[in-house]
Formats: structure tokens, C-alpha cells, sequence
């Protein structure tokens, strides 16, 4: 099982993953280039409803052993939000910027900063289905962080042991240590132990 097709075209997260999984010798399709219209909406409650039910319609569309992810960021003072609405948050108006500008609006005087992101990706093959959840925790930041890149809420994602936001960092020291690389080192193992 050298060949997945992933239920993503965020170029950002494609890359990503692109990056972890390629080494290993597997070569990871997007819906973009083979051409299939994918879209289905995230109604799911939880990261891992929202991931199978991604990966799932991307393995009937493509009959390809197929991945997903669903993330976000969930932060202890907010009950655990946005979570799974992280991409939805504050509503259709908002860009990324907004987004995490709204969660920093919302942390004002709160002084339990602590968040995670969190990352639930899923393989769906003709053999079966699977979920690995992967964790990252940090802290909300006072400020939205402008210099660096990084994409969501990574500019008022602080990480203690970089002491810096992620948006600072390369993708590559970044990915050493992400909700997505958790998830997906044990994806790693069941891919390495099944294909
Ligand atoms: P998804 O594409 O449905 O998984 O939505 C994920 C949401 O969480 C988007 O708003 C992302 O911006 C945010 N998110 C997930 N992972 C990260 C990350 O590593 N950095 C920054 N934002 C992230």
C-alpha cells in the first residue's frame, strides 16, 4: 500500500504531510490532481467523526486507500472550543487572521492559557477502517504574533519548549513535534506493520 490519495487541498497541510510520509516511500494524491470533486460537510461531532467521514467518501470516490485529518485547536478556558468548529469560528466572514484574532479577543483577562491542538486522521482501506489521534499542547498567546508565517492559529500559538509561537518556527521543527506528526507516526507504524 504505497500509494494514498489524502481528503485535502490545503496546500499548507498536503505539504506537511507530504513531508513526513514521503521519506518512508509513499506517495500521497490529492483529490485536486486526479481530478475528483470533494466536499463533503464536516457534520461530525467529535475530530474522529469528522475525519472517517472524509476518508471514507474519498475511498468510495476513488476506490484509493484513502486518508484524512480533522484538527483544531481547543482551548481549556473555552470548554474545550472551537474544536471541531475551528475552521468554522466566528462564522463565513472571518479569514484565518480574524479567526485567531476572535479566540485572542475572547482570552482577554483569562489567565488559564492552556490549549492543545489536536489531530484525528483516518485511513480507509478495502480492508477497514482506523483512527489515530495525535495531541500538541501549548499555550494562547497575549498577541498575534506577526513575524514568521505558519497558517491558522499558529501566530497565538505559543510553544513553551521553543519559547516561541509556532508561526515561528520552520515546518520542519514544527513537524517534529505536532498533533499532526503524533497522528501520524502511528499511522506510520500501522502502515509499515500492514502494507
Ligand atoms: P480542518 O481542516 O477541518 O481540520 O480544520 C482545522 C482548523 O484548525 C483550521 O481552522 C486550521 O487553521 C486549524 N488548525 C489545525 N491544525 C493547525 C495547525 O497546525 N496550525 C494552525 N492551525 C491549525
Amino acid at each position: 500500500m504505497k500509494s494514498l490519495i489524502i481528503a485535502s487541498n490545503n496546500s499548507h497541510k498536503v505539504r506537511e504531510i507530504r513531508a513526513i510520509l514521503s521519506p518512508l516511500g509513499f506517495t500521497l494524491s490529492t483529490p485536486k490532481e486526479l481530478g475528483i470533486e470533494f466536499g463533503p460537510e464536516e457534520t461530525g461531532k467529535t475530530f474522529a467523526e469528522n475525519s472517517l467521514l472524509k476518508s471514507r467518501e474519498l475511498f468510495y470516490l476513488s476506490k484509493l486507500p484513502a486518508l484524512a485529518d480533522d484538527s483544531g485547536i481547543c482551548v481549556d478556558a473555552l470548554g474545550g472550543a472551537p474544536g471541531v468548529y475551528s475552521a468554522r469560528f466566528g462564522g463565513e466572514g472571518l479569514d484565518d487572521e480574524g479567526r485567531a484574532r476572535l479566540l485572542l479577543e475572547k482570552m482577554k483577562g483569562e489567565s488559564d492559557r492552556n490549549a492543545k491542538y489536536v489531530c484525528v486522521m483516518s485511513l480507509v482501506t478495502p480492508d477497514g477502517e482506523y483512527t489515530f489521534e495525535g495531541e500538541c499542547k501549548g499555550l494562547i498567546s497575549d498577541h498575534y504574533e506577526t513575524s514568521g508565517n505558519g497558517f491558522g492559529y499558529d501566530p497565538i500559538f505559543y510553544y513553551p519548549p521553543f519559547s516561541a509561537h509556532f508561526s515561528q518556527v520552520t515546518d520542519e521543527k514544527k513537524n517534529s513535534v505536532s498533533h499532526r506528526k503524533f497522528a501520524l507516526d502511528q499511522l506510520v507504524e500501522f502502515l509499515k506493520k500492514h502494507s
